[in-house]
């Protein structure tokens, strides 16, 4: 995992001492004397972590960051806030100014390399969920402001594992003032508890007795749920090696005993805004996935997405020497729902219509509406005849009984009109079949509707 580190310090040796550090271990760097120069390269797009000194003369630190996380083209780069050591509350005030997380002076060369590592992979995430949504605007990110993370980071879900009750209750206690926390006394049950309750962070005890800390990272790291829940480890200052082996295991943080609990109430409130940050994030995602390919009123799949899926479902019947039907459906004299009762009751009727479809067909029938009141179903391994009879039962499903509309307590008949397009020959093509099923719902319509017609073209 390599990145392009961007060390921002007035002191040209603290950025040749950062510089060489992380060079060291390849990463790519760029340096920048002044929080305008800063602005000016993250600007250009292609810097992945900012590691930001606080004191600079002019624009410091907290305002640079402020600036970074402001600006829609860098307000996802992770900034490290470099403060020094007997300043704590410059901690508190370079979160609040939107950093990701801080490093005190001297810098510590495990903690350096643990935390760029650390927000490289999360900005490596970012990356491809930004990549995949095209671009930061339409995944509506440009609301997400510091603020807003802000307020997200108490009340996350802790899981504190370890042996030792009487510490890790005292643990507990303190956390519990900013964080809702649980512990997990046997770590043979950790699995389970983190399958059962959906944690923002694992905390975990290195030195626990007759257990080792680290299997337990692996475990959670190789387990599909909980891949990116965050990982922390409170370790002692004699366990160095071992605090590495588990950084390169994907853990995201860790505490040095005797602990500073205000770092470890930092470190925490900022492990749970990254975790908030990674599932809206994700839920943005799906929404958008889903949204590309969901008819929102019926939930039936949209035009798109048949669009896509019909060639591949044919050319799969051919490959397998099966056949394969579809039908398009339309509503009959539709307009008059609409123009006697208004366009929220076709709405509602539209609703009911589609649960009337999917009630008649398999899990394996692929159901969408392709236009206001035009449907089109695909049978898979459907002959024209075996088509023809589900039709028919679904025609009788909506001539049979009336459609509720609310509004008035009443009631309407309605009818539809199906075409049935079926594979006949090895070489038909998608727009054949479906021209087919068209030809054949018109022919439905000028033969008075309610009717359902299936033959070859
Ligand atoms: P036919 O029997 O010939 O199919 O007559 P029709 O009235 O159903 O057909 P036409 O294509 O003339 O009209 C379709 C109507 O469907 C027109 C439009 O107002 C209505 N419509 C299309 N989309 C929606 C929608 O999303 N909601 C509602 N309520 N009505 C819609
Ligand atoms: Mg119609
Ligand atoms: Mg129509």
């Amino acid at each position: 995992m390599t990145a392009r580190i961007l060390i921002v310090d007035d002191i040209p040796a603290n950025v040749k001492y950062l510089e060489m550090r992380l060079q060291a271990e390849y990463f790519d760097t760029l340096t920048a004397s002044s929080g305008a120069e800063a602005l000016e390269i993250a600007n250009k797009g292609c810097v992945d972590v900012v590691l930001l000194d606080v004191m600079m003369p002019g624009m410091d630190g907290f305002e640079t960051c402020r600036r970074l996380k402001e600006n829609p083209k860098t307000w996802h780069v992770p900034v490290i806030m470099v403060t020094a050591l007997d300043q704590p509350s410059d901690r508190i005030r370079g979160l609040e100014s939107g950093a990701d997380d801080f490093l005190t002076k001297p810098v510590d060369d495990i903690a350096l390399l643990a935390r760029v590592k650390n927000l490289t992979r999360l900005k490596i995430l970012t990356d491809e969920m930004i990549l995949r949504t095209e671009t930061t605007e339409r995944l509506g990110l440009e609301k997400t402001t510091n603020s807003k993370f802000l307020q997200d980071m108490e009340n996350g879900r802790v899981l504190i594992i370890g042996n030792n009750g009487t510490a890790d209750k005292r643990l507990k206690e303190i956390l519990s003032k900013e964080q809702e926390v649980d512990i997990c006394a046997n770590p043979e049950f950790m699995t389970q508890a983190l399958h059962d309750i959906d944690y923002d962070l694992v905390l975990i005890n290195l030195d626990l007795d007759n257990f080792d800390g680290l299997r337990l990272c692996s475990q959670i790291r190789s387990d599909q749920k909980n891949r990116h829940v965050p990982i922390m480890l409170i370790v002692n200052p004699d366990e160095q090696a071992r605090l590495l082996r588990g950084l390169e295991m994907g853990v995201n943080d860790y505490v040095t005993r005797p602990l500073d609990r205000m770092e470890l109430g930092l470190r925490i409130r900022n492990q749970v805004k990254h975790k908030r940050f990674y599932d809206s994030l994700q839920d943005k995602l799906e929404e958008r996935v889903e949204m590309a390919i969901i008819d929102p009123l019926t939930g039936l799949h949209n035009r798109r997405y048949l669009d896509n899926h019909l060639a591949s479902l044919i050319s799969d019947s051919l490959k397998r020497n099966r056949t394969i039907s579809l039908m398009v459906i339309d509503i009959d004299f539709f307009k008059l729902v609409n123009d006697n009762h208004g366009h929220d009751i076709g709405d509602e009727v539209l609703v009911e219509f589609a649960a009337r479809l999917r009630k008649n067909t398999r899990g394996l029938d692929l159901a969408c509406r392709v236009g206001g009141e035009e449907f089109v179903i695909v049978l898979p391994k459907t002959d024209r005849v075996k088509a023809f009879r589900v039709a028919e039962r679904l025609r009788q499903s909506i001539g049979k009984k009336p459609f509720d509309i609310s509004g008035n307590g009443g009631s309407l008949n309605l009818t539809a009109s199906i075409g049935i397009g079926t594979l006949e020959r090895v070489d038909d093509t998608v727009s054949l079949i479906m021209k087919r099923a068209d030809v054949a719902v018109y022919a439905a319509k000028q033969a008075g509707r309610n009717k359902v017609i299936a033959q070859a073209a």
